[in-house]
């Protein structure tokens, strides 16, 4: 009888080791929620909102460029893995559809900018006779700006719609997220006063830089400053002659200070533009894409904090 008991409890915890085993291996590695996110600045959110409960990573690394990004069969695998999908939206992705096809996954996919008011252009300034926002040179048919992320306002959105998809996907961790959201929407706001501060100590004059392409439309708005481009909202489209000498012709008229280079982005031209203009080079902007650590981009925060440094020590 006692026996019998004793096997009664031996398979008993057998079967449960089995169990949770099974369960470990459906949920990725661990017991953590396997979440894939688009690029890096969307996987630093879903890290700090998942804390220990998740394991993210992402199809553009460090340095990529998602707007011209071809996935591999491998980005397949890895997104046919995942419980959860985070991506931006607002036609950044334009890769993302065929891949989550090819991936034949029924995992959820969460739009991590639903909410957040697209950047219609134009935006100042405009370009001298053209009636255009400066920024649009390079692709005029573009549509809305994708880069949200670079209004800190945004990104509490981003964080908010992160942390609700987590939790549809992983109810169990709904404590978690809630505490790991609230407190990182704290930063955020200590974040955008900073930048507000600092802001506030360029001449209101001084406040126009130039960049490789149209992506500080939302921290335009935000900030009040004005950012012109060499390109349009997307890497893809090159600007072609006359659009280059229609660029050193405004940056002359306009009297924009300085030129500011990119990561993901080709530096020749910002170089190109700076020696006929006279323009000077600001330094780096990081505008889709975190650095590895331990760079000075490697988070959300730190990029922003680099860049509003970046551009004050520029214009001041
Ligand atoms: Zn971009």
């Amino acid at each position: 009888m006692r026996r019998g008991l004793s096997v009664l409890v031996v398979s008993f915890v057998v079967v449960l080791a089995e169990f949770s085993a099974a369960r470990a291996q459906a949920a990725g590695s661990g017991d953590k929620l396997n979440v894939v996110a688009s690029f890096s600045i969307l996987r630093d959110w879903v890290a700090n909102v998942g804390g220990d409960r998740v394991e993210v990573s992402a199809l553009v690394g460090v340095g990529g460029d998602a707007h011209v990004f071809a996935p591999t069969p491998r980005d397949a695998r890895t997104v046919g893995a995942a419980k959860l999908i985070v991506v931006n939206g607002l036609g950044f992705e334009g890769w993302m559809d065929r891949l989550v096809r090819a991936a034949a996954t029924q995992a959820p996919v969460i739009v991590a900018s639903a909410g957040v008011v697209p950047q219609p252009p134009p935006y100042p300034p405009p370009l001298a006779g053209e009636g255009r926002a400066g920024g649009r040179l390079g692709n005029p048919a573009a549509g809305s700006d994708p880069h949200a992320w670079h209004s800190v306002r945004n990104a509490e959105i981003y964080v908010s719609n992160i942390r609700d998809g987590l939790i549809g996907a992983d109810p169990q961790g709904r404590a978690t997220y809630e505490t790991n959201a609230a407190a990182y929407i704290q930063e955020l706001a200590r974040l955008d006063a900073d930048i507000r501060r600092i802001v506030a100590t360029i001449p209101p004059t001084q406040r126009k830089i130039f960049t490789t392409h149209d992506a500080f439309g939302y921290f335009a708005a935000d900030y009040g400053m004005a950012f012109v481009a060499a390109q349009g909202f997307s890497t893809e489209t090159e600007a072609s002659a006359r659009d280059i000498a229609r660029i050193i012709r405004m940056i002359r008229e306009q009297n924009i200070p300085a030129l500011f280079l990119e990561n993901a982005v080709d530096p020749r031209l910002v170089r190109r533009i700076a020696a006929e203009t006279g323009a000077r080079i600001g330094g780096t902007l990081f505008s889709d894409s975190l650095t590895a650590l331990p760079g000075p981009a490697a988070t959300y925060v730190d990029m922003m904090r680099h860049n509003i440094r970046e551009i004050a020590d520029a214009l001041r």
